[in-house]
């Protein structure tokens, strides 16, 4: 049995729904597929993390664009709302709902209805001949919008470098809905920075609409000048142990309240994160991207300050300590040379 509805129209309460609304319209899993002039669709997911918004908005804008002109669409369109539920009270995931965007095929967790969905969405676009799929994401940081890829191909850049000149390339987490599609299309993720914002709104619309109206792909290199493709190296987390805070000097590891800006810029060894309390043990954990842990490669505690020991380039640094709490401190990253 089905496990994923599907239509191919929407209705027009579609068109004037928020993210928080949706959930009443459609509160099951539901999958579109709305027809265009070159018949292999471009597939986009928005909402998989429910209190990231800015997808489904810039997807509302392009329905309604190609609605109120009466316009065939240039491609064929599939597009997934993923969690309704979870929209409709402003948060990533309810609390006993895995992560949507770590269920989709090449997951480590374990096979529950979410992940047969997800199988169940690939296997459909599969059939229809997927030509390049599209997940929208927001982050909490201070970061710029970046697409991040999980294969080094160059059509996959060739879509990545048509939403900016900032690329990342990472191979972990497993079972995100970009590793899933890499597999059978060219496939990105989208960072479009915090949600709420109408130029973020505004500049993943345009990228999509721009997608719609590619013909295909080119199988050729970016031009080095017009790209920046950095590498994950790790990913870091505050021990579970140890408490922190931005604000209160009262606690193990009190950090900088500037880290933020740090985001997507070149930072040198000796770079300061914060202030030790405790023990001279380093708070965090970085693991690597086969899951092993490499956190002395990267920090040292001197004079009770958490230094990096290394130049890298850090993002998804937050000050949300809720955030950094259920996702990850940052994560780390190496400028890779094409
Ligand atoms: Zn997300």
């Amino acid at each position: 049995m089905a496990l994923v509805t599907q239509y191919t129209h929407f209705p027009k309460e579609l068109l004037s729904a928020t993210a928080e609304t949706l959930h009443t319209l459609f509160s099951n899993p539901t999958l579109f597929h709305l027809s265009g002039k070159h018949k292999e669709p471009l597939f986009i997911s928005v909402l998989l993390h429910g209190n990231e918004t800015t997808g489904f908005l810039a997807l509302q804008k392009l329905l309604l664009k190609y609605s109120q002109q009466q316009q065939q669409l240039p491609r064929s369109l599939s597009f997934f709302l993923g969690n309704t539920e979870a929209a409709s009270l402003e948060v990533r995931r309810l609390e006993g709902q895995p992560d949507y965007n770590r269920t989709w095929p090449g997951t480590e967790l374990a096979e529950t209805n979410e992940t047969q969905i997800m199988q169940e969405i690939v296997d459909i676009m599969r059939k229809k001949n997927i030509f390049a799929s599209i997940d929208v994401h927001n982050n909490t940081g201070l970061n710029p919008h970046y697409a991040c890829v999980n294969k080094l191909d160059n059509q996959f850049l060739q879509l990545a470098n048509l939403f900016g000149r900032l690329v990342v390339y990472f191979t972990r987490p497993k079972g995100v809905q970009s590793g899933a599609f890499a597999e059978i299309c060219p496939a990105v993720t989208l960072e479009c920075g915090k949600p709420g914002q109408q130029h973020g709104v505004d500049h993943a619309f345009e990228y999509l609409n721009s997608c719609l109206h590619l013909s295909q792909l080119s199988d050729h290199p970016v031009l080095s000048q017009d790209i920046a493709v950095y590498h994950t190296v790790a990913q870091v987390k505050v021990n579970e142990d140890i408490n922190f805070s931005f604000e209160d000097p009262q606690t193990d590891l009190l950090l900088d309240k500037d880290l933020e800006r740090m985001n997507f810029t070149e930072i040198s060894a000796g770079t300061q994160f914060g202030s030790i309390y405790i023990n001279n043990k380093i708070p965090l954990t970085a693991k690597n991207e086969k899951g092993q842990i490499v956190t002395e490669n990267f920090f040292s505690i001197i004079d009770n300050t958490l230094q990096i020991t290394k130049n890298t380039m850090p993002s998804m640094l937050t000050l949300d300590e809720r955030v950094i709490r259920q996702d990850c401190f940052c994560y780390l990253m190496e400028k890779l040379k094409l």
